[in-house]
């Protein structure tokens, strides 16, 4: 047997599983549903003939373990799951790499490596049917907000509980799976970018910085409404105005602190063209990389909201919808991605992620974590036409294995 890494066999093997899972608008590999264990079945064969040991555990979370000398383990991770009519590489690149990582590791090593080497494919990353991503990695880290989980639905009116456990899994004991952690040294994820930064800069990789935080908000202006026509300009309580100065606001707040903030939707009331308006309510997305940076946009957003108000004679109110801490990534570990970056195509750059991965789910549960990111073509996925140049695949999964070989290293010198 061939001890040589093969990245042309991953290109020609996600070209199977295109063929096999795939139709003219995409891939159907929406998690627990017939395709998904169909392509699930597909990915235990080529398991199997590694070999590797197989199993999948509470969480439906499918594990390929090669034993090693040591214990530790060395995790790599993806998710077969896509969303309906989603991209040919988003999730299964991390996992056929992975594969083929595993393939050349057992050959070298014949069937014995330093340290233990285990691929994980999570189970629901996309959380397309149910709403809720990450499902399968934050039952493992045993962030899984159950209560929640446990009422969720699809739009056939299937629980996931039922969805569940037509696929053979207990959701009481979900959480279970965290056991699978209990060796964990080091995890590293390869994905594709789905955003346009790589591709801007005309590099094909990346080693990314951690997935951003996120703080979102409903901020309500509130004024007075009155004549259009017999109300005087100064004598006007309008929350519109005030919360019109936001929006130049936000691009000062992001240039000064280096994240991103978006004002995604705007409603007035009473909304109508012969009224000042009376209440003005927009929405208010903001992410960053370092926890600090992302409290303080926060906080000079609403200090601007304040001021704004107080100039235009009307009432601020802030409610918050929804928020997530940064998860940064392991130093040495990103240290080591970018190092097996530049060995195979000479440069590297470093970024943070703005989607949430499985990763963030590792990084939460204390395990030392990478991604590696290859460039998106067009910087878009969860659509039909996301693609990545065959090029830049095999460099991906040259340098992830680079990568691989550099973390196993560490594991055992630690
Ligand atoms: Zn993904």
């Amino acid at each position: 047997m061939s001890t040589a890494l093969n990245p042309k066999r991953t290109v020609a093997e996600l070209k199977e599983l295109r063929a096999l899972t795939g139709d003219r608008n995409g891939a159907q590999r929406v998690a627990f549903t017939a395709t998904w264990a169909k392509a699930r079945a597909w990915l235990r064969r080529k398991l199997d003939e590694i070999p590797a040991e197989v199993h999948n555990d509470a969480a439906g979370n499918t594990w390929a373990t090669l034993r090693g000398t040591s214990e530790k383990a060395l995790l790599i991770g993806g998710h077969m799951d896509s969303v309906p009519n989603g991209g040919w590489l988003d999730g299964c690149l991390n996992v056929l790499a992975g594969v083929e990582i595993l393939r050349r590791i057992n050959a070298q090593y014949a069937g014995n490596p330093p340290v233990t080497v285990r691929l994980v494919d999570w189970a629901d990353e996309e959380g397309a049917r149910f709403g809720k991503s990450l499902f399968g990695s934050s039952a493992c880290s045993g962030n899984l907000d159950m209560i929640e989980a446990r009422a969720l639905v699809d739009k056939t009116g299937v629980r996931l509980v039922e969805a569940l456990r037509d696929h053979g899994i207990d959701f009481e004991r979900v959480k279970d799976s965290g056991c699978e952690l209990a060796n964990a040294a080091a995890y590293l994820e390869l994905h594709i970018e789905q955003g346009p930064v790589l591709l801007d800069f005309d590099l094909p990789l990346g080693a990314v910085l951690g997935t951003f935080g996120v703080e979102r908000h409903a901020i309500t202006f509130h004024g007075q409404a009155a004549h259009s026509g017999s109300t005087p300009m100064n004598r006007r309580k309008d929350a519109f105005l005030a919360a019109a100065k936001m929006s130049p606001e936000i691009y000062r707040i992001a240039e000064r602190n280096g994240g991103v903030c978006t004002i995604g939707s705007c409603t007035t009331h009473p909304g109508i063209v012969t009224s000042v308006v009376e209440e003005c309510c927009i929405t208010l997305d903001q992410r960053h990389l370092d926890p600090v940076a992302l409290g303080r946009m926060h906080t000079e957003a609403r200090e601007a909201s304040e001021r704004f108000a107080i100039e235009g004679n009307v009432g601020v109110t802030w409610e918050r919808l929804w928020h997530i801490a940064p998860h940064p990534f392991h130093e040495e570990l990103i240290a080591f991605c970018d190092d097996a970056i530049r060995e195979t195509c000479g440069i590297s750059h470093r970024l943070p992620s703005g989607p949430l991965h499985d990763a963030a789910e590792v990084a939460a549960a204390g395990v030392p974590t990478v991604m590696m990111f290859v460039q998106s073509l067009h910087g878009i996925s969860h659509n039909k036409i996301e693609d990545t140049k065959e090029e830049h695949l095999g460099l991906a999964v040259t340098a992830f294995d680079k990568l691989a070989d550099k973390a196993m290293a560490w594991i055992t010198a630690r």
